[in-house]
């Protein structure tokens, strides 16, 4: 089965789709981007996913192009014909193409591209023996909230870790953990679960939420604030969310194990109620 790709409506495979070099997501990163993904065939927290979706383009004074029913259509289009055991679900809208010029265009058209490819979950092995990441300077605009399709600072941090043989890089703005390249991060200290509160500094993590939720649906005491670098080396646990990550615990940040050494409980806990919720 190839890869399918639906650009402005027209459904092809991924190799032949193309839009304009005028496009204003290529020239200027002007748009906005959801990632989700099936369990079961079918498309995961998609109404979360899609409120972030609205969010995010709403911020940048952006149109969807089209309804909340029109994108559902053609995401049940594109699962119908692309038909992989799981599938990762791309949804892009952009300003359109224009002449460059920074201003907004005067009439937009939006360029509205999904991309349906299989989804090849983590091995089951790297699950349990946990990850290592790396700590990277957090060097993004001052609204990480939106889920824009400017990932350069992202695709820095990810390509520093993938050097340093790490999973992740996790993101450090003012000496504060924000989260990471493509993950939020967790902490556990002291029987506590600490994260990064919402806000401008962070992406809204649809995983993040409901993994929090689960938490405290456990008795798990949570708290949202920022913690330090120093915090996160020293923490029992860490561990990072995220809908292709899922739950995954992070063992060795810049060559510091964590805890133990192996994943600790709470995240082992918590992967299992991942699992049960999601089967
Ligand atoms: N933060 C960043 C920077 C991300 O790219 C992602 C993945 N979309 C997340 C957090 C996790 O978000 P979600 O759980 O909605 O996939």
């Amino acid at each position: 089965m190839p890869d399918i790709a639906c650009v402005n409506g027209h459904f092809g495979p991924v190799a032949e789709a193309v839009v304009s070099i005028e496009d204003r997501g290529f020239q200027f990163g002007d748009g906005v981007y959801e990632v989700i993904r099936t369990y079961r065939e079918k498309p995961f927290a998609l109404d979360e996913h899609f409120a972030r979706f609205e969010r995010s383009a709403q911020a940048l004074d952006l149109s969807l192009g089209r309804t909340k029913d029109q994108w559902m259509a053609l995401i049940q289009e594109g699962l119908r014909l692309s038909r992989f055991p799981e599938t990762k679900i791309y949804l892009q809208v952009t300003r359109g193409q224009a002449p460059r010029d920074h201003p907004f265009p005067a009439s937009p058209v939006p360029t509205t591209v999904l991309t349906f490819r299989e989804l090849h979950s983590l091995d089951s092995s790297i699950r349990k023996a946990g990850v290592r990441a790396i700590t990277v300077d957090d060097i993004r605009w001052g609204r990480c909230d939106i889920k824009s399709v400017n990932l350069l600072a992202n695709v820095l941090a990810r390509q520093r870790a993938k050097e340093a043989d790490a999973f992740e890089a996790i993101l450090v703005r003012d000496g504060l953990v924000t989260e990471g390249s493509v993950s939020n991060v967790m902490i556990v200290r002291n029987g506590v679960i600490e994260t990064a509160p919402e806000g401008h500094r962070i992406l809204s993590g649809v995983t993040r939420a409901i993994v929090l939720d689960l938490a405290r649906k456990e008795g798990l005491p949570v708290v949202e604030s920022f913690v330090g670098r120093d915090d996160l080396l020293t923490a029992s646990e860490v561990f990072l969310t995220g809908t292709t990550v899922e739950v995954l615990p992070v063992v060795r940040i810049d060559g510091h194990e964590i805890g133990a050494g192996v994943p600790g409980p709470l995240s082992q806990r918590l992967s299992r109620r991942w699992e049960a919720l999601i089967s």
